[in-house]
């Protein structure tokens, strides 16, 4: 011991007078007087006063006042200059994988280091820290699952909990955990961290903790609404009900000229000064659709002039440096983005901001167990956060493509993520967690969930075979709460592994995980269409042709002809790149929990029995069934819970005019109008029988063994008369 403290004296020492070296450099100067300059500087002092003497406090202050980059820099520093750098451990959690990294960057570069020396990142799958990080920055998920194996956060001092005000349900859940653990660990320090300001709920949860807001500089920015934007050209008023549907595909077209209108005013506006402009709209697909379009459509005169960049969750982290980056003079920077560019991302130079008013939301239809996705109204704090990021530099201005009155009936805030969303996952991580009853843990949160939410993801995990009936986690159920994916994506996996078929469902689950690599550009719907149809090649799954494409394209790859390829089957090069990428992960992390050994002998052994990879997919979807009736020229589907449903044109399914399987599974429902099904794959009553659902006793070893004995025969494909000799003691067996 006596030595340990010593060498970490050593340590620590050493971090000091590097520190100070860098501070008096000259690029450390300049860096220092930039920092500096960031409101959060004045109330450094204040800060980390409140951080020593309280064990919570609750931080405010607009977005990019240095909150994220600069507090958990003071806290390092200060414990450095302190002689405590060896000692001191800080994580600070980020709602996104994007923010926690290019965050972690800046400040590694802030301090003049490398990251992965003191500053490091830690995100899903991914991460760049060294022995000596001190400060972590990783997502709000990684930081449970250490919770998982450590649950006293064991050496570490100070826990960060950035971006609260979003209301995630990873958030809530561990503010749910942190409050636990504090009286057990006094000198822990936990700082929240919020952009609005309602700290005071987050103060009195934690018994009225003290806040401070860090007072910010923003020029003010002129807003416009709809009718002002108008105005300028003397249009008469869009309908209210014409922009309700923005981004819904009915009213597309009628938006698009709407639309570019409207943009071609706003171009007058901006053509009048330099700087960025920021747009804010619903999704992927909207920003890729209108980066098309302006591309071959430029609005803003020469397009070499222009820089046009999405800025969404997923990109490559070259692209996202260019956000950052200041463009040639000259050029026009445009950034198309999601509400990722709300509160996470600070692009300084923006002057322009264009608000098309929504944000895709998930929701949650508790009554009948369907979530939605749909493009919905923002809250008011989010225009007026949107509206803030003209005012950075500079003053600004900010279009917002809705009218007044449509404002001023916009929530105040937006509901939290908890209330509106599937549990599943976070009641599994709940129970391997050790946090007791799921019921009575929720019902301490910020704002608790309804108790049927609750019930159905416990139902739903107890279907899937991760509890038992007394709600505790089975075996599998602890493989599925160690596996980073959606439970039913882990089950996929595990089975993948253990039935020997790996291949086609590492590129089935790494595919549902990322986006779909079938590109379906608006104006060329029908094309790309027929060009997935082509992977299907009759078999009636979408599944199955996500590997047939991807397995085309490796071949390509292989042979340097991987761009030409996706271009003429309308495939997402980068998306499949993700995929492999992940592919490559999730294979890393399957041999990490032993189901499939070191040489990867077996692994592969039935990859080609397609009934088995059918099957696989269905142990992973079910519940999530639908029967297939083949009327005269159409196929009806129903569901248990919602009737009637319908497939989605871009489904290899949804053109097929008879369907010869009786069943289809399915990865999600969404409700739009009608509810829709995404993603399926038919197939028979055996696979059904024997796949979907759990059987009971026993739990993973007890099914196993039971399927093992019907493996051989499963693989003869004679299933039909077997099936009807077996259908009796199946039915005993399977718990649907
Ligand atoms: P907050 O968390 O309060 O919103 P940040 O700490 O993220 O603010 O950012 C503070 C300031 O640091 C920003 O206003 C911006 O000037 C600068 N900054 C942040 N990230 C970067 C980056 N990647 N590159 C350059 N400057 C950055
Ligand atoms: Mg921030």
């Amino acid at each position: 011991n006596v030595v340990m403290e010593r060498i970490q004296r050593r340590k620590s020492l050493q971090l000091r007078n590097q520190q100070a070296a860098w501070q008096e450099s000259n690029d450390g100067q300049s860096m220092m007087e930039f920092r500096r300059s960031l409101p959060a500087q004045k109330e450094r002092q204040s800060l980390l006063e409140a951080i020593s003497q309280n064990q919570v406090v609750v931080v405010s202050g607009e977005t990019g006042c240095g909150k994220t980059t600069q507090l958990p820099q003071y806290i390092l520093e200060s414990e450095i200059e302190a002689a405590r750098g060896a000692t001191c451990s800080i994580i600070c959690t980020q709602p996104r994988r994007i923010s926690a990294i290019s965050v972690s960057e800046r400040v590694a570069a802030e301090r003049g280091e490398k990251i992965g020396e003191s500053v490091g990142y830690k995100v899903r799958l991914e991460g760049m820290r060294g022995r000596d990080t001190r400060l972590l920055f990783c997502t709000t998920g990684v930081l449970l699952r250490r919770l998982l194996v450590d649950r006293s956060l064991k050496g570490v001092t100070h826990v960060i909990v950035d971006e609260i005000h979003e209301r995630g349900m990873n958030e809530d859940f561990l503010l749910i955990v942190l409050k636990d653990l504090l009286p057990r660990r006094p000198e822990l320090r936990l700082v929240l961290m919020s952009a609005t300001l309602n700290a005071e709920m987050f103060s009195s949860y934690f018994g009225g903790a003290p806040m401070i807001h860090i007072p910010g500089f923003t020029y003010p920015v002129r807003s416009r609404f709809l009718e002002d934007i108008l105005e300028v050209t003397g249009h008469r008023l869009t309908p209210y009900n014409q922009i309700d549907d923005y981004g819904q595909e009915k009213s597309w077209k009628m938006q698009k000229q709407a639309l570019r209108k409207r943009k071609s005013q706003i171009a007058s506006v901006v053509e009048e000064r330099d700087g960025a402009v920021l747009v804010f709209m619903t999704g992927w697909d909207d920003i890729n659709t209108l980066k098309d379009q302006l591309q071959s459509n430029p609005l803003l005169g020469d397009p070499s002039k222009v820089l046009l960049l999405a800025c969404h969750g997923s990109m490559a982290s070259s692209e996202q440096k260019l956000i950052f980056d200041k463009p040639e003079p000259g050029v026009r920077k445009i950034v198309l983005a999601t509400n990722l560019a709300e509160t996470s991302i600070t692009i300084n130079d923006v002057v322009f901001v264009v608000d098309c008013g929504k944000a895709k939301e998930t929701s949650y239809d508790a009554l009948n167990n369907t979530p939605c996705l749909l493009p919905t109204w923002i809250s008011k704090a989010s225009a007026r956060q949107r509206r803030g990021r003209a005012g950075r530099v500079q003053s600004g201005e900010c279009f917002h493509l809705y009218p007044q009155c449509v404002y001023n009936v916009f929530a105040d805030y937006q509901l939290p993520e908890l209330l509106r969303t599937p549990l599943q996952s976070l009641c599994l991580q709940i129970k391997s967690l050790r946090l007791g009853s799921i019921s009575e843990f929720l019902s301490r949160a910020l704002q608790s969930p309804e108790s049927l939410s609750v019930q159905n993801a416990i139902e739903y995990l107890k279907v899937l075979g991760a509890f038992d009936q007394n709600e505790e986690l089975t075996v599998l159920g602890k493989h599925l709460s160690m596996l980073p994916v959606e439970p039913k994506l882990g089950k996929m996996l595990i089975f993948g592994a253990i039935f020997n078929c790996l291949d086609p469902i590492l590129t089935i689950v790494a595919g549902l995980s990322v986006r779909d690599p079938f590109m379906t550009p608006f104006d060329k719907k029908d094309l790309a269409e027929s060009a997935k149809l082509q992977f299907s090649c009759r078999d009636y799954s979408d599944h199955l042709a996500i590997v047939r494409a991807y397995d085309g394209w490796r071949e390509a790859e292989r042979d340097r002809n991987g761009y030409d390829y996706c271009w003429r089957n309308f495939l997402s090069a980068q998306t499949l790149k993700a995929l492999d990428s992940l592919r490559r992960q999730f294979l890393f992390l399957l041999k990490d929990t032993g189901l499939i050994d070191e040489n990867m002998t077996m692994c592969n052994k039935w990859s080609r029995d397609e009934n088995l990879v059918r099957a696989i997919i269905c142990a992973g979807l079910y519940p999530g069934v639908s029967s297939v009736v083949n009327k005269e020229k159409s196929v009806s589907l129903k569901t248990m819970e919602d009737g009637q449903v319908m497939l989605y044109s871009s489904s290899v399914n949804g053109k097929e005019a008879k369907i010869p399987f009786p069943w289809l599974v399915f990865n999600e429902k969404v409700k739009v109008n009608s509810v829709f099904l995404r993603d399926s794959t038919a197939i028979s009553d055996s696979i059904l029988l024997l796949f979907g659902g759990n059987i009971q006793q026993g739990g993973l070893d007890g099914h196993l063994k039971m399927l093992g004995g019907y493996l051989e025969f499963f693989m003869s494909r004679d299933l039909a008369s077997t099936y009807l000799n077996l259908k009796g003691e199946l039915e005993n067996l399977i718990h649907c």
